[in-house]
């Protein structure tokens, strides 16, 4: 059974029951899965898991430049569960749930029990009728909250209307069931993930290597197997990812079990997340080592979401400096080269 309340995870040793605790639960959502407390190692006071899904009382600091939407999505909404921020895709949130709430979610305002809820299916009408009038929209991203807690025969119908839309050529989806609730991905689910003549790409957010228990790799081995494109996602986290070892090792499992590194997420400022956050610079580095470290297969693209709703950027350094009429180019090793060509 989930774990929802610091009642639940104080009954199972993952918690102190506290009043603070309380006070964090009554304003973010809680729920830890089954198949993540099977993970969490007891023992560890530091254990990147619990730290990833259980309460802490550093949530109740927010900081001045923290925000309650803070990639913008609503300035970017013209109609409900619609974001259209970049020309050729929308996102489109016909859920905000989660099997699971991360504590340093960046919609920790909209999602959960008290959040935005499930798209009636009159918004979810008028949502798929804005995408069928903007022929401009080649790629649809189902995010949210988690749309693979829909079940398979709702998320059958949504895929049923896009491959409708001559237009979208591209469905994608962000979730974290296959990790933390890998159960769910069975046959049922998997074909409702396809719509006739459209391809789809399905971006699994993982942030430590220890997510993938073999329940887990066999759900993303289902998912490979159907032809599913899949790639991933995660977030930089202090006391989760932050040393190049962890980050590596999380690099490898994905392409291992047949996931591309995509996104590596700079944390956004979510209210309550401060201590998950690092510097830029520090995020710079630790991306720099695993270039020497790690196939380029392996490599993910570092971006911060830029607060106030104007998109990603990345964010990596650059290897590249121009003077002297020519280049200068680091290896991998930092060495420098003069790189005279064009
Ligand atoms: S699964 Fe995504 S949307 Fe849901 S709580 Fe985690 S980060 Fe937020």
């Amino acid at each position: 059974m989930t774990l929802r309340s610091i009642e639940d995870l104080a009954a199972a040793g993952l918690t102190e029951r506290d009043p603070a605790l309380e006070q964090v639960a009554e304003r973010y959502a809680v729920a830890v899965s089954p198949a993540l407390v099977e993970l969490i190692d007891r023992g560890d006071p530091d254990d990147p898991i619990a730290r990833q899904f259980v309460p802490s009382v550093e949530e109740l600091v927010t900081q001045p430049q923290e925000r309650a939407d803070p990639i913008g999505d609503l300035a970017h909404s013209p109609v409900e569960g619609i974001v259209h921020r970049y020309p050729d895709r929308v996102l489109l949130k016909a859920v905000h749930v989660c099997p699971v709430y991360c504590r340093f979610c960046f919609r920790r305002e909209m999602v959960g029990p008290a959040g935005l809820g499930t798209l009636t299916s009159a918004e979810l009408d008028a949502a798929i009728g804005y995408i069928a009038a903007h022929p401009e929209v080649w790629e649809v991203i189902l995010t949210g909250g988690d749309p693979l807690v829909l079940s398979p025969r709702r998320l059958e119908a949504i895929m049923r209307r896009l491959a409708e839309i001559e237009h979208v050529r591209v469905v994608r989806f962000h979730t974290r069931v296959p990790v933390v609730e890998p159960e769910r991905v069975d046959a049922a689910m998997v074909a409702a993930l396809k719509a006739s003549g459209k391809a789809t790409y399905l971006a699994v957010h993982a942030n430590h290597k220890r997510e993938f228990s073999p329940a887990a790799r066999e759900a993303v081995a289902r998912l490979a197997d159907a032809g599913v494109v899949l790639v991933s996602q995660s977030v930089l986290l202090r006391g989760v990812n932050d040393d190049v070892e962890t980050l590596a090792a999380l690099m490898k499992t994905f392409v291992e079990n047949r996931i591309k590194p995509y996104y590596l997420h700079h944390p956004d400022l979510a209210p309550g997340t401060s201590h998950f956050r690092l510097g830029i610079e520090e995020g710079q580095k630790l991306v720099a080592a695993l270039r020497g470290r790690i196939s380029g297969l392996a490599q993910p693209t570092y971006v911060l979401d830029i607060p106030g709703g104007h998109g990603k950027s990345v964010l990596g350094e650059s290897a590249v400096t121009r003077g002297d009429g020519c280049f200068t180019i680091r290896d991998w090793q930092g060495q420098e080269h003069r790189y005279t060509g064009e």
